[in-house]
């Protein structure tokens, strides 16, 4: 509530919750605790991104998981990206070095994961921003273009503070504002992690021929050139996104150049297969992190998205991991208010922490590990990584197993994730 109109998120009246960063995992979240509870929570999200009417903000497409759609066709979002969104139908993957004139192929999935239903969809960022903005204010989460500056433990509350001097009182505050979360430091929250010496660039490239929905992941000694599909259009009839990492003293080079060497740039890397080329946005480079926080919350201050945990985007999965816990979170809290509880209290922060830490680990992990696999021109790591894939590209089940965990449906989901209601 804001203060002064007399209301407070006490027994018997709505709870109020403030989450403090508007990206995908903060707005999923808000809408799901809004469909569950309805008007005994109130929900406002705040992110100075509201206020702002820049177009194409964000570049990057998203490969969502199944999982991931799952979720979002639970929350009634999916319907609105679905027509824009493409199915990613196989997922190549080839190792070699830049200059090599050929690329062969030492793995190869081909993705349904049940009937009709692929492993993947890319999706562009904007898009599914907007239509989970929209779902969230129709469902009357409150949408608050302004920062959070600061949150501030009262008795029995948490006060939230915006730049214009106002105060919201809050029994939960999430902080879902991004990799290095102001909210999360202020709480004197540890963080474990590390920078990579890579960027990401992305950028989306038209292309004469149909990709036919296929995924490729060039494995070049910087680091992974992913070239993943999207819907056709543009000016050459067909289109894909590319996430390209690069070593990060190299990236300002290849950005400083004009729009013509970074054509011939993209165009060494994303080879002949799809016929010619040409650079439908300009290249945008991202840094690269891995970490996690030590705890996902403290007293009334939970966390999410990247502002609990960060991963290369070498698999595509920051996002759905995001999801995930926007999912299992949803979850804790709902149980925890059904029950007469306090969302600000331990019984949400520990049901949450115990869903969430092994899995995000593990995934952190396993990325971790897989750039620093792939991202060396190392010759017998080349010829053990080599030997690996094509071992793995021979053996049925083994793959169906990497589908699924792409998919995001290994070991236990939360109830959103596997399409129920909460
Ligand atoms: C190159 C690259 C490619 C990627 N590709 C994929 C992919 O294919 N699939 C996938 O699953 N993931 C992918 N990811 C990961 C994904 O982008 C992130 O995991 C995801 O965007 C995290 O969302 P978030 O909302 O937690 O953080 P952010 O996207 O950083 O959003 C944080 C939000 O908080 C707001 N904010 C900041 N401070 C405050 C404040 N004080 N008060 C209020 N609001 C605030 C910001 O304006 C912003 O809107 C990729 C990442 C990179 C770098």
């Amino acid at each position: 509530m804001v203060q002064g109109d007399g209301v407070s998120g006490r027994r018997g009246a709505a709870r109020e919750i403030v989450v403090a960063g508007g990206g995908l995992p903060g707005l999923a979240l808000a809408l799901a605790l809004r469909q569950a509870l309805g008007e005994a929570v109130r929900v406002t999200v705040c992110d100075p991104a509201f206020a702002r009417t820049d177009a194409g903000r964000d570049l990057r497409a998203y490969a969502v998981a199944a999982a991931a759609r799952r979720m979002l066709a639970r929350l009634g979002v999916w319907d609105a990206v679905a027509g824009s969104a493409q199915p990613i139908t196989e997922m190549v993957i080839t190792d070699s070095r830049l200059a090599d004139p050929v690329r062969p192929t030492f793995l190869t999935f081909a993705g349904e994961v049940a009937e009709g239903e692929p492993f993947a969809h890319m999706v562009e960022g904007d898009g599914l921003l907007a239509a989970l903005r929209d779902a969230a204010e129709a469902a009357g989460v409150v949408l608050e273009g302004r920062p959070v500056t600061a949150a501030v433990p009262e008795t029995g509350a948490m006060s939230v503070r915006l730049p214009d001097g106002r105060r919201i009182r809050a029994d939960l505050v999430v902080a879902a504002d991004g990799a290095r979360s102001r909210l999360r430091e202020a709480a004197g929250i540890g963080w474990v992690g590390w920078s990579y010496p890579q960027a990401g660039i992305v950028a989306t490239v038209a292309h004469e021929r149909d990709h036919e929905g296929r995924a490729i992941e060039h494995f070049l000694p910087s680091g992974p050139f992913a070239v993943l599909p999207l819907p056709p259009g543009g000016p050459l009839g067909h289109r894909s996104s590319i996430v390209w990492t690069e070593r990060q003293d190299e990236v300002a080079a290849l950005l400083g150049g004009g729009p013509d060497e970074a054509l011939v740039e993209v165009e060494r890397r994303f080879g002949l297969s799809l016929g010619r080329i040409a650079l439908e946005s300009p290249l945008k480079a991202y840094p690269l992190a891995f970490g996690i926080a030590r705890r996902f919350g403290a007293k009334r201050l939970l966390l999410l998205g990247d502002a609990a945990h960060v991963i290369h985007p070498i698999a595509g999965q920051g996002l759905n991991l995001g999801l995930r816990s926007a999912a299992a979170l949803a979850e804790a809290l709902t149980d925890t208010m059904r029950l007469g509880l306090d969302p600000g209290g331990p019984e949400a922060l520990e049901t949450y922490e115990r869903s969430r830490r092994f899995d995000t680990l593990a995934m952190g992990a396993a990325t971790d590990g897989l750039n620093r696999l792939f991202s060396t021109d190392a010759l017998p790591v080349r010829l053990a990584r080599d030997l690996g894939l094509g071992l793995v590209d021979r053996l049925p089940g083994l793959k169906r197993m990497f589908i699924r965990e792409a998919a995001g449906l290994r070991g236990r989901q939360p109830r959103l994730m596997r399409g129920e209601a909460l």
